[in-house]
């Protein structure tokens, strides 16, 4: 990061404008919005900067620029039309240590100033240190489109309700709580647009409800790992929660989506290393909530799909601690995105079984005649290790070497990668594939075909 993006108060700082021409005068538009003292300087102006003058929002020095303009200046903009004038300047002010912003020329620049979107009193501003003067427009574009124009109204109409609420709530941690659940849900420019009448009111309703949401706990799915894939919900709840318990294969992106404020606690398991044990995460997630936290235990896929969730439901149910569950996308479902196949298809299987390459014992004994059997499919969890032994007791039970299997990793990850194969060569292309993230083996799903356009015109 090159440039520190600060938000200067200009109450009563001189900001001098070298120039009155079309480059000054695009500075100035925004310069009129803030509370400085702003002095230009040029022999001639243009007809807006004239008129602004004669309103007396700014003074205009009608004369040549010298050096002893730039006594007491806070910041400078070296906007004349003329390059080598600008460049004078600019190596003027950065000699006295004063920041210089030169026109057009961004290496002479000490600042530079964003492209804005404006709803004072909220402002977003955006940069891209020059290297996509398009993308800018493109971001600002778009979030013109998220904040509308009542989101200063919004804002301030907030300033006034934080004294009520820090009256009610002297706790900050509990304030913080507040705030996130009225700004965290649905959807967030429709809340921006609530009127100042309809904030207040959902103000006082939720501080009427304030008791009962604090020391529950959340079992929230995070998917399989793209943030796009999470639901609403568990938006929602990440932001709103203080404490964050999570898996190893919850991913980064899903993470940032909580408070930067919140607790976070890792309780991952690696295979074959030790790791936390059960009980101890259970106990983490009853002394959070009798804290009276908002817990959210985060679990990689749906929670309820290899994911030890009963053992955790049922010592918080122990307790008499509500628990609340919210469904995730489980990797068999992503890893059949990934690749466009149905997980049960008309006339194939009227069946699709989830399986787990491993349990607590080792490898993980299934009903294999039954998968065996010609059209039987299934979705595997944690089979890269159990490949050579799944393969050896389906083809046992005679299932056929050339039925397919794919192998989806890093399922809707940046990193995903699919691996095409059959029962006879799966664990040798898993070497092969060399597969080190997590990996949904699908069997009986092969590559899609093409569908040439005679079959698509029928
Ligand atoms: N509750 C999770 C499963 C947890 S068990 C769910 O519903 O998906 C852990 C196993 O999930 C891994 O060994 C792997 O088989 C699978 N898994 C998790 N994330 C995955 C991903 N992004 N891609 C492929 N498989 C994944």
């Amino acid at each position: 990061m090159q440039y520190l993006p600060i938000h200067f108060d200009t109450r009563g700082a001189n900001i001098l404008v070298v120039g009155g021409g079309p480059a000054a005068e695009a500075k100035l538009r925004t310069l009129l919005k803030t509370e400085a003292n702003l002095i230009v300087v040029d022999t001639s102006v243009g007809p807006e900067v004239s008129r602004w003058a004669s309103q007396g929002k700014l003074n205009w020095e009608k004369r040549d620029y010298r050096e002893s303009d730039l006594d007491g200046a806070s910041l400078v903009y070296a906007a004349t039309e003329d390059d080598a004038l600008n460049a004078t300047i600019a190596a003027s002010a950065t000699a006295r240590q004063i920041p210089v912003n030169a026109a057009d020329q961004k290496a002479a620049c000490r600042f530079i100033t964003p492209a804005l979107v404006d709803r004072a009193p909220v402002l977003v501003s955006i940069g891209t240190e020059g290297t996509s003067p398009a993308l800018a427009r493109a971001l600002k574009a778009e979030l013109e489109t998220i904040l509308p124009p009542e989101t200063g109204a919004f804002a301030l109409k907030t300033k006034v309700l934080r004294e009520k609420v820090k009256a009610l709530l002297p706790d900050l941690a509990d304030r913080q709580r507040f705030w996130a659940r009225i700004l965290g849900g649905k959807d967030l420019s429709a809340q921006l647009r609530v009127s100042p009448e309809g904030l207040e009111s959902q103000v006082e309703m939720e501080l009427a409800g304030q008791d009962d949401i604090a020391g529950k706990v959340l079992l929230v799915g995070a998917g399989p790992g793209d943030p796009d894939m999470l639901t609403t919900a568990a938006r929602r709840a990440l932001h709103a929660a203080d404490v964050i318990v999570y898996d190893r294969l919850v991913s980064d992106g899903v993470l940032e989506l909580g408070r930067r404020e919140a607790e976070y606690i890792y309780v991952g398991k690696t295979p074959g290393e030790p790791s936390i044990g059960q009980t101890a995460i259970n106990q983490i997630l009853i002394d959070k909530a009798t804290e009276g936290l908002s817990v959210v235990r985060l679990k990689s896929g749906d929670p309820l799909i290899f994911g030890r969730a009963d053992e955790e439901i049922d010592a918080l149910s122990a307790l008499d601690i509500p628990v609340q569950i919210i469904p995730g996308i489980t990797s068999a479902a992503a890893a059949a995105a990934a690749i466009n196949a149905s997980l049960t298809t008309r006339g194939t299987n009227r069946a699709v079984s989830l399986l787990t390459g491993h349990d607590a014992k080792g490898f993980a004994e299934q009903d294999w005649a039954s998968l065996a059997r010609p059209g039987g499919r299934a979705a595997v969890y944690m089979g890269v290790g159990a490949s050579r032994f799944i393969q050896g007791r389906l083809m046992l039970h005679g299932a056929e070497g050339d039925r397919p299997v794919t192998v989806v990793e890093n399922a809707s990850r940046p990193n995903q990668i699919i691996t095409y194969t059959t029962l006879r060569k799966l664990p040798d292309d898993i070497a092969a594939a060399g597969i080190k993230g997590p990996a949904i083996l699908l069997i009986g799903y092969a590559e899609r075909e093409t569908i040439s356009s005679e079959r698509l015109a029928v």
